[in-house]
């Protein structure tokens, strides 16, 4: 067997999730397992289930599951519907489609609004949608948060506004899976019913746990759901987490690491990552245009804070070009999903990220760009460096 020669460094994994695990979290899940019905373990479960309350802005209760998001999807929908219902969901990319075939194969009715792949979900759509609706078929509306297939963010605010508009008693379910600890989101604010999310993308936490924050009304709804659900039953996940436990063996490693990036995101302050991430979205934004390259959110209104999709000129194969970017600068850049497969790629912005790590990625990019003869303009990086200066917290050098 030949062995690959050792790459100096650390590979950029630069995709919309998972995203580097930063050490503190590495270290914190270094960790002897330790009996799960046990007393210190009820310690680390009040700690994670109440500190990651403050992450949805809700009061409200937020499961955990030993899942990955999709297994938080599937809860979200048998737990607070029946057969037949129909769901209202808007098809902003490829999670969004994936979320509507899940719902179908649940036996789930489904009303589709479509776009271009290049917005986010239209409130007023929404809106029009439910006032047409007399009988109240519609028992749930779904929206993808921060689509990473597209880097569309949806504003939930209007969502809910266009609801409350319609006068329509849907519940609000939203996929924050790449949002949450990376974009502005207030489930009880919003009167979201059920948020969910993931390990694996702003939290920082290696994937494997999903997070679900659920409203009253989601409560109630699950009381006379009818789709069938066992492992992702709410109510025996409620029960036992009242006292700290789980019912059934935790991700006692993961929960060490969920911990820990608790304390990390409210050490540096909630507001203060989802500007970090605006901030560093932005510089992106600014190198991809200063390229001449056009970003497939074609509306600054839904540009999202954790993920860029840049749109390949025609006749450049975008995978080919993040193989060349693999290959020679060790970087995985995001590939393109479903339709757009080929015609675009992905940069992730999302995570432990900074000013650095941002403009090394950009730089793999531009210099990319130049391996593969892909035509740009050159200065995508100089305008990124432009930005993330001008836009320096210069008091921080002041006090020191
Ligand atoms: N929804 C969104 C917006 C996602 O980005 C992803 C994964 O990337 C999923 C759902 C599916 O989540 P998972 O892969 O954790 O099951």
């Amino acid at each position: 067997m030949t062995r690959e020669p050792r790459r100096p460094g650390r590979h950029f994994l630069q995709i919309p999730g998972p995203t580097p695990v930063p050490e503190r979290i590495l270290a914190a899940m270094s960790r002897q397992i330790l009996d799960h019905r046990g007393l210190e373990f009820q310690q680390l479960g009040r700690r994670v289930l109440s500190g990651i309350k403050g992450l949805f802005k809700t009061q409200g209760h937020v499961i955990i599951y030993p899942s990955s998001g999709t297994g938080a999807w599937e809860a979200a929908l048998t737990n607070t519907l029946s057969p037949g219902d129909t769901v209202l969901m808007c098809e902003t990319g490829q999670f969004a489609v994936l979320w509507e075939a899940m719902a179908t194969r649940l036996g789930l009715k489904t009303q589709v609004i479509p776009t271009d792949w290049r917005i986010g979900a239209d409130a007023d759509l929404i809106e029009e949608a439910l006032r047409a609706d007399k009988a109240h078929k519609i028992k749930a509306v779904c929206v993808v948060h921060n689509e990473t297939s597209t880097g569309c963010l949806t504003r939930l605010d209007e969502v809910r506004k266009a609801m409350d508009a319609a006068k329509h008693p849907a519940l609000l379910m939203a996929d924050a899976i790449s949002s949450l600890a990376a974009a502005e989101l207030r489930h009880d604010d919003w009167s979201i019913d059920v948020t969910v999310a993931g390990s694996q993308k702003g939290m920082m936490v290696p994937p494997g746990l999903s997070f679900t924050a659920i409203s009253a009304k989601a409560i109630e709804a699950s009381k006379s759901a009818q789709l069938r659900r066992s492992y992702f039953a709410w109510d025996d996940m409620l029960s036992m987490n009242s006292n700290g436990f789980f019912p059934y063996t935790p991700a006692t490693g993961l929960l060490y690491g969920l911990a820990e990036a608790i304390d990390m995101i409210n050490d540096e302050g909630l507001d203060r990552v989802i500007a970090r991430h605006k901030r560093l979205a932005e510089a992106t934004r600014r190198a991809v245009t200063a390229w001449g390259f056009d970003i497939q959110c074609r509306d600054p209104k839904y540009y999202s804070p954790a993920v860029t999709t840049v749109i390949m000129p025609e006749g450049y194969n975008a995978d080919a070009y993040r193989k060349i970017v693999l290959d020679n600068f060790n970087m995985s850049l995001g590939t393109g999903l479903n339709k757009i497969a080929g015609k675009a790629f992905r940069i992730g912005h999302l995570g432990d990220t900074n000013e650095l790590t941002i403009l090394g990625a950009l730089t793999g990019v531009e210099m990319g760009f130049e391996l593969a003869g892909v035509p740009h303009k050159k200065g995508g990086v100089a305008a990124a460096m432009s930005y993330i200066a001008e836009t320096a917290d210069t008091t921080k050098a002041a006090a020191a």
